[in-house]
């Protein structure tokens, strides 16, 4: 990873250069984005401009009607974002953070698409499903979903999971119900987990869409990410090849390889979504006028602003170390578990400060806070709620488990 540029910032950055923008139009005070190379800020720059002149203008309405922009996909799938970590995981980051800045429900699509699925294939699949499913997914053309959690079990799937799947000649035959499953309405595959009978062992399945038995339903009445599809599942006798089975999975962990990549990738959404209400709540308190002066002139505002950047950039620095981390082949679920709940954490009380900058009109979508602010919720409790990854560093540091 390059050291930190020395000299003045990019004039983009500088404060006071561009008298039509607020200083610091990005927000980034201390200048971290300087970390990346010249050549690695091109492509961030390039995937910042496509979030936010693409995805987050049409975000709201697809919001408020809770679908999904399916016109979108070609030209996500154009801007060759899949197997991002593979560009660095500085970058990789710091790409994940600008889309949940634009579009918390859409980067979540892609994140369960890419994180979770794709990366499912490539590092545990066989050789014929690289060959076969990644270039479709990889365009995009296909789209993956990750089936873990179920009605009755949600922190303590990897205990509980009561989903099977029972070999029967060159067949699988899998029974039980997922919930929650992001993109499962309308996945082209989805990762099944479920029990083996034969060994008591958590594994990997593919299920590919119209398969006898499988059954999804959208789960209706969200008040977060209404834009991602979440499915109750049922899976009712389901057969299917026994080659559908990822034999890189062999017990939940395995599983947990992949949780571990998609909690830091959450937790960079959260460093996203604080970046998302700033930029919102700032914009508004400069625009808006009481007293016959821009809210923005009022000390108070003005704490509440330099809180909410604050705990974004202390967010933000805590996951380049996590980047660092990760490069060097040094991260493990505690990092992440550390990152989620610190990150989570300072993301309810700064969506909380920017929503209350925004006054009344910071409950309705039509400022898009009211959006960000619901968003939060969700990812304070998916990827391992708050307090589970809480108890995940409490052990940790004490070697004693609190919660099994
Ligand atoms: C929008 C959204 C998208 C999701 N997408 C997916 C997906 O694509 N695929 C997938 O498999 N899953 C998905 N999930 C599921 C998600 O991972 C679970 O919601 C999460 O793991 C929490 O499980 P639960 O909701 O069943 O809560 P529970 O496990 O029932 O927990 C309820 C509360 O009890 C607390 N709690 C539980 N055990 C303890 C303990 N020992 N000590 C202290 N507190 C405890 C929890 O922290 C929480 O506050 C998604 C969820 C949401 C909301």
């Amino acid at each position: 990873m390059p050291v930190l540029q020395k000299g003045p910032p990019p004039a983009s950055a500088a404060p006071g250069v561009q008298d039509n923008l607020p200083p610091y139009p990005e927000a980034d005070l201390l200048y971290l984005s300087g970390l990346l190379t010249v050549a690695e800020q091109a492509q961030l720059a390039q995937a910042r401009n496509f979030f936010q002149q693409e995805v987050r203008p049409i975000a709201v309405d697809f919001w408020n009607r809770a679908e999904f922009p399916f016109e979108l996909l070609p030209k996500l799938g154009k801007q060759q974002l899949t197997g991002l970590n593979s560009r660095g995981h500085l970058l990789a980051g710091l790409i994940q953070m600008e889309f949940a800045r634009a579009d918390t429900s859409v980067s979540t699509f892609f994140g369960v698409h890419d994180e979770l699925f794709t990366t499912a294939i490539r590092e545990l699949g066989s050789d014929e499903h690289r060959q076969t499913m990644l270039p479709d997914l990889l365009s995009l053309k296909k789209v993956g979903a990750f089936a873990l959690t179920e009605p009755l079990h949600g922190s303590d799937i990897s205990r509980q999971m009561e989903t099977t799947a029972t070999r029967s000649g060159d067949e699988w035959i899998l029974n039980g119900h997922k919930r929650w499953i992001g993109n499962g309405t309308f996945a082209d595959y989805v990762l099944v987990w479920a029990r083996d009978t034969a060994d008591d062992q958590i594994k990997g399945f593919i299920v590919e869409k119209g398969t006898e038995g499988f059954r999804t339903e959208a789960i209706p009445n969200k008040a977060a990410v209404r834009i991602i599809q979440n499915a109750n599942i049922t899976l009712d006798n389901v057969r299917i090849p026994f080659t559908n089975w990822l034999p890189g999975t062999r017990t939940f962990r395995d599983a947990n390889s992949l949780l571990l990549h998609s909690r830091v990738w959450v937790s960079w959404q959260a460093v996203g979504q604080q970046f998302a209400a700033f930029d919102v709540a700032r914009a508004y308190a400069l625009q808006r006028k009481q007293f016959g002066k821009p809210i923005a002139s009022f000390q108070l505002i003005q704490d509440q602003l330099a809180r909410m950047i604050g705990n974004a950039t202390m967010s933000l620095s805590l996951m380049i170390q996590l980047a660092r981390l990760t490069e060097s082949g040094l991260l493990t679920m505690d990092h992440a578990a550390l990152a989620k709940a610190s990150c989570t954490e300072r993301m309810r009380k700064t969506v909380a400060l920017g929503r209350s900058i925004v006054g009344g009109n910071g409950i309705s979508t039509d400022f898009e806070m009211a959006k960000i602010f619901a968003d939060a919720e969700a990812i304070y409790s998916y990827e391992g709620s708050y307090e589970i990854n809480t108890l995940l560093v409490g052990r940790a540091l004490t070697g004693i488990s609190a919660f099994a």
